[in-house]
C-alpha cells in the first residue's frame, strides 16, 4: 500500500557548510583517483574536494565545471552509486563512499546563486559558424565548448524552453524545471547562444540551414515512448512516462493520475513514473515488468526508490490490453503471464507466454517501455544514416556519414545517461573545431581544460 501524498521535493538536500567541509576533509585525495577515472567528463574530484575543505568554492567550481560545464545539473541527476562514489576507494574499506555528487553540487549552486559567469566566450577563431539542433545536455556542451574555441554556434530547439531531458524528462525530485532553466540561463551568460520554439525542417528548412552554417551538431535525444500495439492503449488514463513527468515538471495541473497506477517497464524511467505516481497521491502502485529482477534495467538504488515508495513489483507478465469503463475510462489491464526462454544473441533469456492470464484492476496506466528513435528527422537530414533501431551512426570522432553534420547524446547511443551525452558533445565540438582547422591545444580527453583568459575576472 502506498502512503498518502509524498510532498515534492529533491530528494537529495543541499549540504550546509559545516556537513560540506566534514564531508570534504574525509577525502583522501587519492593519486590517479578512481573516482575521476569513473566519470565520463573526467572531474579533477580530489582537486574540487579539496578547494571545497579550504573554503574555495568558486575554485571548486571552476575545477567542475571546466570539465563538466552541466556540472550543476549533473550533481543531481547523475547515478553517482555508480559512477564516481561507486569507484570510490572507501568503499572497500568499509566505510560510506564520499558524498561526491552532493559535494559538487554545494559547489555548483554556489557558483549558479551569484547569477554571475565563470567563463566569456574565446576570442573569435573562424568565421565559420555551426548550428546545432537541439538545446538538451549534449547540444548544450556542444555549444560550450564551441564558444571556448572561439567559434560561434547557435543551438536550435522544437520546445517552448531550452534543457532538453534537465528541464522535461527527469523526474523532479530529482532536478526541478526551475533549476535546470537557470543554469541554461547561466550557461546563456557564458557565450551560448539559443532559439527555442524553432523546429528545424519547419520553422527552419535544411537547405537554409545548410547554405547559413558550415557545420551542423545532431542533438536530437530520442523520441516518445514506443506503442505497444495493444488494445485500449489510447483510452483516457493511458500515459506516456514522459508526458506524465513533463506535465509535473512544466504543467501541474495536468499531472494526473488515479488511485491504482500501473506502471510498466524496467528501467530508471519506470522507477521514475512510479515514485512521481506516489507522490501524486496514487495508493496503489504496480510495477509489471516481462523479465526477471535481475534483468531490471534500472539501476539497483533506484529500484530500491521504488520500493521506499511502496511500489509493488510485477515480473514476468507482459500487456495484453487495457480495458475501460462504461464511460471510457481506463478500468483495468490484462497481462500474459511468461516464463524465460532460450538466451538471445545477447546472452539475456528471453520471455516467452506460458499460457496464464493476470488481471489487475486499475485507473491509470504509465507506459515507460522504452523511447522510439527520431527516425523520420534523422532519415530527412541528406546522407545522415541511421542503424536499424534508428540511432545515428558516427566515427570515433562523432563525424555522421554526411561530413558536414555530428551527432552525439542520446540520438546516437540510443540513451545514456546525462553526463554521457555532456562528455561526447564536448568531445563533438572538438571535432568540428579541428575540421575548421582550429586549433584544440589545451586539455585532453572530456576533460579539457579552460584557459584562465577566458575565466572572468574575480569579482
Ligand atoms: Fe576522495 Fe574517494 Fe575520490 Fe579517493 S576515491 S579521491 S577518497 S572521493
Amino acid at each position: 500500500m502506498i502512503p498518502p501524498v509524498i510532498p515534492f521535493g529533491e530528494i537529495k538536500p543541499a549540504l550546509a557548510r559545516d556537513e560540506a567541509l566534514a564531508e570534504a576533509n574525509r577525502c583522501l585525495a587519492c593519486y590517479d583517483a578512481p573516482c575521476t577515472r569513473a566519470c565520463p567528463t573526467h572531474i579533477d574530484v580530489p582537486s574540487f574536494i579539496k578547494k571545497i575543505a579550504t573554503d574555495n568554492l568558486r575554485g571548486s567550481a571552476r575545477a567542475i565545471l571546466s570539465a563538466n560545464i552541466l556540472g550543476a545539473s549533473c550533481a543531481r541527476v547523475c547515478p553517482t552509486e555508480v559512477l564516481c562514489e561507486g569507484a570510490c576507494v572507501l568503499n572497500d574499506l568499509h566505510h560510506k563512499p564520499i558524498k561526491i555528487g552532493q559535494l559538487q553540487r554545494h559547489a555548483t549552486d554556489w557558483l549558479l546563486d551569484k547569477r554571475a559567469p565563470l567563463f566569456t566566450a574565446g576570442a573569435k577563431t573562424t568565421d565559420k559558424q555551426v548550428a546545432i539542433i537541439g538545446a538538451g545536455p549534449s547540444g548544450l556542451a556542444c555549444a560550450a565548448e564551441l564558444a571556448r574555441l572561439g567559434i560561434k554556434a547557435v543551438i536550435f530547439d522544437a520546445n517552448a524552453r531550452p534543457g532538453g531531458l534537465n528541464t522535461y524528462g527527469c523526474a523532479e525530485y530529482k532536478i526541478s524545471a526551475p533549476f535546470a532553466l537557470r543554469e541554461v540561463e547561466w550557461l546563456e551568460q557564458s557565450g551560448v547562444t539559443i532559439k527555442s520554439g524553432v523546429t528545424i525542417g519547419k520553422d527552419l528548412s535544411i537547405p537554409d540551414l545548410e547554405r547559413d552554417y558550415a557545420a551542423i551538431f545532431i542533438g536530437v535525444g530520442m523520441g516518445r515512448i514506443a506503442r505497444l500495439g495493444i488494445p485500449g492503449e489510447g483510452l483516457a488514463g493511458v500515459w506516456d512516462a514522459l508526458d506524465l513527468i513533463a506535465a509535473i515538471k512544466m504543467d501541474r495541473d495536468k499531472a494526473k493520475v488515479g488511485e491504482r497506477v500501473v506502471v510498466l517497464g524496467g528501467g530508471n524511467t519506470a522507477i521514475d513514473a512510479v515514485t512521481q505516481s506516489a507522490m501524486l497521491g496514487a495508493r496503489e502502485v504496480t510495477l509489471v515488468y516481462r523479465r526477471g529482477p535481475e534483468e531490471m534495467s534500472a539501476y539497483h538504488h533506484e529500484q530500491e526508490l521504488g520500493r521506499q515508495a511502496g511500489c509493488r513489483f510485477v515480473f514476468l507478465a507482459a500487456p495484453k490490453s487495457i480495458s475501460s469503463d462504461s464511460a471510457g475510462k481506463v478500468a483495468s489491464i490484462t497481462l500474459a503471464t511468461m516464463k524465460l526462454g532460450d538466451a538471445g544473441a545477447d546472452g539475456r533469456r528471453s520471455p516467452v507466454p506460458n499460457g496464464g492470464e493476470l488481471t489487475i484492476p486499475c485507473d491509470t496506466v504509465v507506459m515507460a517501455t522504452g523511447q522510439d528513435a527520431r527516425k523520420p528527422f534523422v532519415s530527412s537530414l541528406p546522407g545522415v544514416n541511421s542503424d536499424a533501431k534508428g540511432r545515428v551512426i558516427v566515427d570515433d570522432s562523432w563525424r555522421t556519414s554526411n561530413p558536414r553534420y555530428w551527432a552525439a547524446g542520446d540520438c546516437v547511443s540510443g540513451g545514456e545517461e546525462v553526463v554521457n551525452a555532456v562528455a561526447d558533445g564536448k568531445q563533438a565540438a572538438r571535432s568540428i573545431a579541428k575540421s575548421f582547422g582550429v586549433a584544440v591545444s589545451h586539455g585532453t580527453g572530456a576533460a579539457g581544460a579552460v584557459t584562465e583568459a577566458q575565466e572572468v575576472t574575480r569579482g
